[in-house]
C-alpha cells in the first residue's frame, strides 16, 4: 500500500465488515474505501435492492412501477446503514421508493420553489439580488426520494452541467456585481473530480465580487471516503468556504461520518448542517435532539431544520408545522442553543425562506409584555411604548397586581 493511500485508509467498522462479506464477497478494503468504487457499485436497480434487502411488496411495486423521474440510487456504504428487513427503518424510507410516491397531492408542485423561471443560464438560479445558486452537477452519490430537485438530479443519465455551461454561468457571474454569495450545489458538487473543482473554484474565487462561496454536500454522510485527504487540502486552499451538509438522522453518524467530519473541520472548513424534517424518520424530539448533539460534538453548527418541501408525490414524508414548532420547542431552553437549528418554510413559487419560531408571547398588560418560558412559566418584561401581543387577551388572573417569587416571574 502506498503512502497516500495508508493516510486516506478510512477505517471500516465491524457491521460493515460483515455487510461486505454477504453483499459483496471478495471485495478488498482498498475497493471499499475508493469512492469511486462506491459509486460504480451503486444500487440502482430492482436486482441490486434485491440483493441486499428484503424488499416488501409495495417496495418492489414501487420500483417496478417506476418510469422515469428519480432514479434509485444507494451506495453500498450507505445501503450498509439500512435495515436488510426492516421497510420502516429510517434510513432505508428515504431512499427506497414505496407507492405513496405515486401518489401527487394538492398543493405540490414539480418545481416546488419556483428555480426554473429564475434559471438565468443552464445551472444558474439567480432570484435573491445577493445571492446566486449554481447547479453544477446532475449526479448525486445517493437519491433522496425527498429531493426538492427530483426533477432534475439523475437525470438524462447523471449529466454533470458541462464546462461550457459552466463556462456561461461563470460569465453572469462575473457581469452581476450584485451576487456576493454563491451556493455551488447540484446534485452534489463533492462528486465531481478534484481537478474540475479545484478549477470551478478557482475561477469563483477569483471573481472579487463574490465574496461568500457554500457547498451544498450529502456526501460525509453517504460516501465518507469521498473526503480524502488531497480533496481536504484543495478545498482548503479555497477557505472560506463554507460547507452545508444535508444531515437527516443520528444513524447517520457512523465512525466513518465521524473521520469525514474531522477531516473537513481540522481544515478549518466551517460547517453546517440541513436537515429535513421528515414523518416517521426524525419528527420525534429523542431523535431530533440525539442528532443535533451529535452534530455539535462533531464540529457541525445546527443551521436548518427545513420543513419538507411540496415535490410531487411527497406528502408520506411531510408533518404538520405544528409538530416542527413543537419539536423546536422541545429543544429550545432545554439543550445548547448552539444545538436549536432554524425551522425554515421555502415558500412555494419563489417566495423565499420564511423562519417558523414557537410563539412565547402571552399578551401585553400595559408596558408589561407577557411570555411564557420554556418551563411553561410565565414572565412579564417591562417593554414601554411597545405594541407587540397588545391584540391578545390575557387571561383574567394575569391582570391581578403583580406579585413573584422571581423577578419578571408570573403564574
Ligand atoms: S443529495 Fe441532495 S440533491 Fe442529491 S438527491 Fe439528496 S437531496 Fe437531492
Amino acid at each position: 500500500m502506498v503512502e497516500h493511500e495508508r493516510r486516506d485508509r478510512f477505517m471500516i467498522a465491524p457491521e460493515r465488515r460483515a455487510f461486505v462479506a454477504r453483499n459483496f464477497p471478495g471485495t478488498t478494503v482498498r475497493e471499499w474505501n475508493d469512492w469511486r468504487w462506491q459509486a460504480r457499485h451503486r444500487l440502482r436497480s430492482l436486482a441490486d435492492l434485491e440483493r441486499v434487502f428484503v424488499l416488501s411488496d409495495d417496495e418492489r411495486g414501487a420500483v417496478l412501477a417506476q418510469r422515469g423521474g428519480l432514479p434509485v440510487g444507494i451506495t453500498p456504504y450507505y445501503a450498509a446503514l439500512m435495515g436488510r428487513d426492516d421497510a420502516r427503518e429510517p434510513l432505508r424510507r428515504t431512499h427506497i421508493p414505496v407507492s405513496a410516491e405515486q401518489v401527487r397531492g394538492p398543493g405540490e408542485y414539480v418545481d416546488p420553489l419556483g428555480e426554473d423561471p429564475a434559471m438565468v443560464v443552464p445551472g444558474l438560479v439567480h432570484r435573491y439580488p445577493d445571492r446566486a445558486l449554481f447547479l453544477v452537477t446532475k449526479f448525486c452519490a445517493t437519491y433522496c426520494r425527498y429531493c426538492t430537485r427530483a426533477r432534475l438530479v439523475g437525470a438524462q443519465g447523471e449529466a454533470t452541467f458541462s464546462t461550457s455551461q459552466w463556462q456561461n454561468a461563470l460569465a453572469y457571474l462575473e457581469a452581476h456585481p450584485e451576487v456576493r454569495d454563491v451556493l455551488v450545489s447540484g446534485g452534489d458538487p463533492l462528486t465531481i473530480a478534484d481537478d474540475k473543482l479545484d478549477w470551478l473554484l478557482t475561477r469563483l474565487r477569483r471573481i472579487k465580487h463574490v465574496e461568500f462561496v457554500r457547498l451544498g454536500t450529502k456526501v460525509p454522510m453517504v460516501l465518507p471516503m469521498r473526503i480524502t485527504r488531497d480533496l481536504v487540502r484543495m478545498l482548503k486552499r479555497h477557505n472560506p468556504l463554507w460547507l452545508s451538509l444535508h444531515i437527516t438522522h443520528p444513524h447517520e453518524l457512523t465512525p466513518e461520518a465521524n473521520e469525514a467530519l474531522a477531516r473537513l473541520a481540522d481544515a478549518g472548513l466551517p460547517l453546517g448542517s440541513q436537515t429535513v424534517l421528515l414523518a416517521g424518520i426524525n419528527d420525534d424530539p429523542d431523535t431530533l435532539r440525539t442528532l443535533m448533539h451529535g452534530l455539535l460534538v462533531r464540529r457541525v453548527k445546527p443551521y436548518y431544520l427545513l420543513q419538507c418541501d411540496p415535490i410531487v408525490g411527497s406528502g408520506h414524508f411531510r408533518t404538520p408545522i405544528d409538530t416542527g414548532l413543537a419539536l423546536i420547542d422541545s429543544l429550545r431552553g432545554h439543550t445548547t442553543g448552539y444545538a436549536v437549528p432554524h425551522y425554515i418554510l421555502d415558500c412555494p413559487g419563489g417566495g423565499g425562506k420564511v423562519s417558523l419560531v414557537p410563539d412565547h408571547v402571552v399578551g401585553r398588560d400595559g408596558d408589561d409584555l407577557v411570555l411564557r418560558n420554556f418551563e411553561g412559566d410565565l414572565y412579564r418584561y417591562r417593554d414601554p411604548g411597545g405594541s407587540l401581543g397588545r391584540d391578545r387577551a390575557l387571561p383574567p388572573n394575569l391582570a391581578a397586581p403583580r406579585s413573584s417569587s422571581r423577578p419578571g416571574k408570573r403564574g
